[in-house]
């Protein structure tokens, strides 16, 4: 039992180190605020039960970040420490409480709590010296030549002693949307939010594109000042006086009735705001007090942050389209009357499947509840079915693939799919995923040059490939003669791949590499496929009902028969080979899988381990020989790292196990 809470922690711990390295290092989220914020406070309860397992390096004990190589580092005068959250007023109440009981009645600065990064702003002999980011609140990095481009900043002040304030710089909404509606028109990649959006552009190395981003700053701190203040404030006026740009929303409270109704009151504002706020910051007024009731390892006992639940709006749901994915499902999209959520404008929102439409009643012309995943992803949580002024007809999916026009079929998953091989908006994934080096292997032949082709009109599916000659290439931006000779090559060489490789790069849903070659041990020509029937396959080991079924439908389609019989004209080997093997090449070997690798399941790649003789395990340790990493790969990549463990991917994985 205690091994196991043990475990949960050290698990917690490499997440959250994991996840804020990406959020604070990297300002590349990758799951939602509120998510981060739920495996953090388990970690908390966790350790608080456990004192036994403390350790100083927790990040429940330090402040998120950590100073980026990128920049010169600076040593803070004070420490920019973070705040404790509170998620609901009842939580509140009860520091409040805890507070009190101790000092007796105290008075609150309740202010916005701005949603940017913090920083640090250092002045001498009246002159900005340098300005950090919070780092890990000791040690920040040194980015003044950006921060002298926010035009809010000023680089003088009247007053001459040393003084350093903190405050939040963040990218105001408009900023954000006009930085936004630009990446996407270049095709880059747009910023998850405004926080995300500051944070990437006032860590930049080129100043010049700092300028460029609009940033502000609000000043809600003076951390050191020869001069002397009673209350938080005076500090605020002090602060005005000298030019800074300051909390706008700010209010003295007394007592639990009064905070609560001033965060009520930010609230309301909230969406008005034109930068964004992620909730409300309490802080005792009287800076004496404060001295006497003191600082936590990483926040203070005299403030507390109220955090706002995941903002929801209501809009009407216009219309649904239904878009094909480049894996044939099609997938309704709601069409909303656009409304601003979480720091951007919402105009369209996944409706998932037609079980999720079912589930929630949702109908063209309802008034619906919008709230966003993650702060990225908008969703629908909810029609407001009492609003219906008439009666609206309940959607169904279309019984055609709006891309090629042929039929579609409902999996188990409720997902509504277009099987057909020749459907034009799977075209491009198909082509890559033909190509791709454990498919046909065309070296040289990535997603761009596929692109490329696709839209000279040179190829419309993947037999068009083998039809390819080097004069119909030459005339393509960046080929030359060389590289056109090369990739005709490549083509010719991927003839020979044999039936197995074939009926991956085919792209039939279930079908992996390690599904393929038991097909193959089975069917040695491509054209049996034409008349096997479902139960035949499912005698086969490793294939179910489903993958079953999916088999016979994909060559049931026209498309597919005439693909299949343009590849044989061309040359193409549509009988078996035999090229991945089965011994025992991978005995004494200790596998662990992490991440989705791009061909192949979890199953199947466990699958070919054990058939090559090596082991499966599920948690990383010394003694695991070799980690399995795919995409998007977690907590098990990083120990394995720590741990000095073997990584590979699949290429790697695939070539250990080829004859
Ligand atoms: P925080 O955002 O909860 O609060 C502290 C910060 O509030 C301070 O650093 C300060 O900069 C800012 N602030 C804004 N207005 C303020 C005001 N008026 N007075 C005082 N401070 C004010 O804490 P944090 O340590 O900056 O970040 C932790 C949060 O970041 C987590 O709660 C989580 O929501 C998020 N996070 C998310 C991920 C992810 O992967 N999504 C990862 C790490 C952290």
């Amino acid at each position: 039992m205690s091994s196991d809470i043990r475990e949960k922690i050290l698990t917690l711990r490499r997440q959250i180190n994991f996840y804020s390295k990406k959020y604070y290092v990297d300002d590349d989220p990758q799951i939602s605020d509120a998510e981060y914020d739920r495996l953090f406070y388990e970690l908390v309860a966790l350790e608080k039960e456990h004192p036994e397992f403390y350790d100083e390096n927790s990040p429940t004990a330090r402040v998120g970040g950590k100073a980026s190589e990128k920049f010169e580092k600076i040593t803070h005068t004070v420490p920019l420490q973070s705040l404790t959250d509170v998620f609901s007023l009842e939580e509140l109440a009860g520091w409040l409480e805890k507070l009190e009981a101790e000092y007796g009645q105290l008075s609150y600065s309740v202010e916005c709590k701005i949603d940017g990064l913090s920083a640090a702003l250092h002045y001498e002999k009246g002159r900005l010296l340098y300005g950090a980011t919070r780092g890990d609140g000791t040690v920040g990095e040194d980015v003044t030549a950006n921060i002298r481009t926010i035009p809010s900043i000023p680089l003088t002040i009247a007053y001459e002693g040393i003084l350093e304030v903190r405050g939040e710089i963040f990218m105001p909404k408009a900023a954000f949307d006009a930085l936004n509606a630009e990446r996407e028109a270049c095709e880059q990649s747009l910023f998850a939010n405004p926080r995300n959006a500051a944070a990437g552009s006032l860590r930049q190395l080129d100043p010049a594109i700092t300028a460029k981003r609009k940033l502000d700053i609000f000043v809600f701190n003076l951390q050191v000042c020869d001069r002397s203040f009673k209350t938080h404030a005076d500090t605020f006026d002090f602060m005005q006086e000298q030019g800074f740009h300051v909390i706008p929303f700010r209010k003295i409270a007394t007592g639990f009735d009064e905070i609560a109704a001033t965060i009520e009151e930010i609230g309301a504002k909230r969406a008005g705001l034109s930068y964004d706020i992620d909730g409300v910051v309490i802080k005792v007024n009287d800076l004496a007090k404060r001295r006497a009731i003191g600082e936590g390892t990483s926040t203070p006992r005299w403030a507390v942050a109220y955090k706002f639940p995941p903002e929801q709006k209501e809009t009407v749901l216009e219309n649904i389209l239904i878009q094909v994915g480049r894996t044939g499902v099609l997938t309704p999209v709601a069409e909303l009357s656009p409304v601003r959520l979480a720091g951007s404008v919402v105009s369209k929102a996944t409706l998932h499947n037609i079980d999720f439409i079912r589930e929630r009643d949702i109908r063209v012309g309802d008034w619906v509840v919008v709230q966003k995943a993650g702060d990225i992803i908008p969703e629908i949580i909810a029609s407001r079915k009492e609003k219906r002024t008439q009666e609206l007809p309940l959607y169904e999916m279309p019984q055609f693939c709006p891309s090629c026009h042929e039929p579609v079929t409902r999996d188990e998953e409720a997902a509504v799919r277009c099987t057909n091989a020749a459907c034009p908006a799977q075209l491009m994934r198909n082509l890559e995923h033909f190509a791709s080096k454990n498919a046909m292997d065309i070296a040289g032949l990535g997603p761009a040059l596929l692109k490329n082709l696709k839209d000279n009109g040179l190829i419309a599916t993947v037999a068009d490939l083998y039809r390819l000659q080097p004069e119909m290439l030459v005339s393509l931006e960046r080929m030359g003669q060389k590289s056109a000779e090369n990739l005709i090559r490549a083509v010719n060489d991927s003839r020979a791949r044999g039936l197995a490789r074939l009926l991956f790069a085919l792209g039939i849903r279930g079908v992996g590499i390690s599904t393929a070659e038991a097909l193959v041990r089975k069917y040695q020509d491509i054209e049996d496929f034409f008349h096997v029937n479902a139960e035949e396959l499912c005698l086969i080991e490793d294939i179910g009902e489903i993958t079953a079924a999916s088999i016979v439908d994909f060559f049931a389609h026209p498309g597919t028969r005439e693909i299949v019989n343009e590849l044989k004209a061309l040359g193409v080997k549509t009988t078996a080979n035999g090229d991945i093997t089965t011994d025992d090449r991978l005995a004494g070997l200790t596998f662990v899988l992490t991440g989705t690798l791009p061909n192949m399941t979890r199953t199947e790649a466990e699958a070919l381990i054990k058939k090559n003789g090596g082991k499966v395990t599920s948690s990383v340790s010394k003694k695991t020989s070799v980690v399995l990493a795919g995409e998007d790969a977690g907590s098990k990549l990083v120990r394995a790292k720590e741990l000095g463990v073997r990584i590979i991917d699949e290429n790697e994985f695939l070539a250990m196990i080829r004859a």
